[in-house]
């Protein structure tokens, strides 16, 4: 018999899990040309030829005993030290290898970090809509989730933040650029939350952790400068991954850094090793570690995703559809017509068209297009756009 604890979450994974299986079966019904699936955030971008290159060249040019080997918790030494440097280079900062430590993705890094961080009953706040595993992540160490609500521009609003933060308050999480509003928080939007955290730090006398979750901080359109956290507000921890930056979800790689300047900081590195060890990941991945830090330049082909938000955001804003334009990532966040985001999905799966609700965000009343898809099937799909608008009519 599974734990308890368990049960709600296999409800909720299953609701997901059975989007996958329609779509498959809707395939095999209608012809996969047929079907429009943008359900899901899997880059459809192929990695850099640089990160095939890497490896080949760990794989035959690398001691084996280095690579194949247990390391350190926290990673490769020189892994590390790369990054740091490719980090100082570009941002200005002067961290070196003891701020970082290797994860098992951006997921993995938050459960390091929030284990590292959280007693039962502390509090850590988000941004509806946000990233629905934050929820899961928090309560797996005891945590208790507060939600800021949504501002109209999804830019979030300091005043609402301000009122959220309590004593009890241990970390707040921000995700820039945003999944699943596509939203790019500006340098001014920055400075305000930095202010607000600031000051409730003074006021409770105890430390306010800023996670940055930023596994999209590569993916902005329009030559947008996303900035970088810890330049704003000493107690940040940054989460990276390669998931998006590098389209190598199924390697599992990213870092956490942790700088000098953070609240206890070397305690917190200390307890952030343990937790990588102790979660059962022991260490990052050891061949996609080496192959990254020989790929710290390399780059995914943006523009591909910057042409499918054009052709998205221009055919669906014609056909009537409201929503900001992204930014950044691959998302695209449009207002359910009718009101309700999942009867509203459930009217798409109609046209074939798979798309997820805002409610899965902690978001209702939107709905979430992921368009890192192949640019024909958008095309193909404004016709059932069409038909799906006309319904509301
Ligand atoms: N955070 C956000 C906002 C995401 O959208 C995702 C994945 O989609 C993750 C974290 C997890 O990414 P990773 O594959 O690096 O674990």
């Amino acid at each position: 018999m599974i734990a308890k604890s368990m049960v709600d979450y296999v409800k909720g994974s299953s609701v997901i899990r059975a989007m996958f299986e329609e779509g498959k079966n809707m395939a095999k019904k209608y012809g996969a040309e047929n079907v429009y699936d943008f359900s899901l955030g899997n880059p459809s971008v192929e990695p850099p030829k640089q990160v095939k290159e890497a490896m080949i060249d760990v794989l035959q040019n690398e001691e084996p005993n280095l690579v194949h080997g247990y390391m350190n918790n926290s990673g490769y030494e020189d892994v590390r030290e790369a990054i740091a440097n490719s980090l100082n280079g570009r941002f200005g900062t002067v961290f070196g290898a003891g701020n970082i430590i290797m994860t098992v993705g951006a997921a993995g890094g938050l459960n390091v970090i929030l284990k590292t961080l959280l007693d039962p009953g502390d509090e850590v706040v988000v941004f509806a809509p946000f990233f629905g595993e934050y929820s899961n992540y928090v309560k797996n160490y005891g945590g208790v989730l507060k939600v800021v609500p949504p501002s109209d521009n999804f830019i979030p609003d300091p005043v609402e933040f301000g009122k959220t933060i309590s004593d009890k308050t241990k970390a707040v999480i921000i995700n820039n650029p945003n999944n699943p509003t596509g939203v790019v928080y500006s340098e001014e939007d920055i400075i305000r939350l930095a202010d607000v955290l600031r000051e409730k730090e003074k006021e409770y006398g105890k430390a306010i952790y800023l996670i940055a979750d930023e596994p999209y901080r590569e993916l902005v359109y329009d030559g947008l400068d996303v900035p970088y956290l810890t330049k704003y507000y000493d107690d940040t921890i940054v989460g990276y991954s390669y998931s998006k930056s590098l389209s190598l979800p199924g390697e599992r790689i990213g870092y956490l850094v942790i700088p000098n300047e953070a609240d206890d900081f070397e305690n917190v590195v200390q307890a952030a090793n343990v937790a990588n060890r102790i979660l059962g990941f022991v260490n990052a991945p050891s061949l996609i570690q080496r192959a990254v830090a020989k790929c710290l330049d390399a780059e995914v082909d943006v523009e591909a995703y910057n042409r499918n938000r054009e052709l998205l955001y221009n055919g669906l804003t014609e056909l009537g559809f409201e929503c900001i334009k992204p930014q950044g990532a691959f998302y695209m966040y449009v207002k359910a017509l009718g009101g309700d985001d999942k009867a509203f999905v459930s009217k798409a799966k109609e046209f074939n068209l798979l798309l997820v609700p805002g409610s899965t965000f902690f978001g209702p009343g939107y709905i979430r297009i992921a368009y890192c898809v192949d640019h024909d099937m958008i095309k193909r799909s404004m016709g059932a756009f069409k038909k799906l608008a006309e319904a509301y009519k």
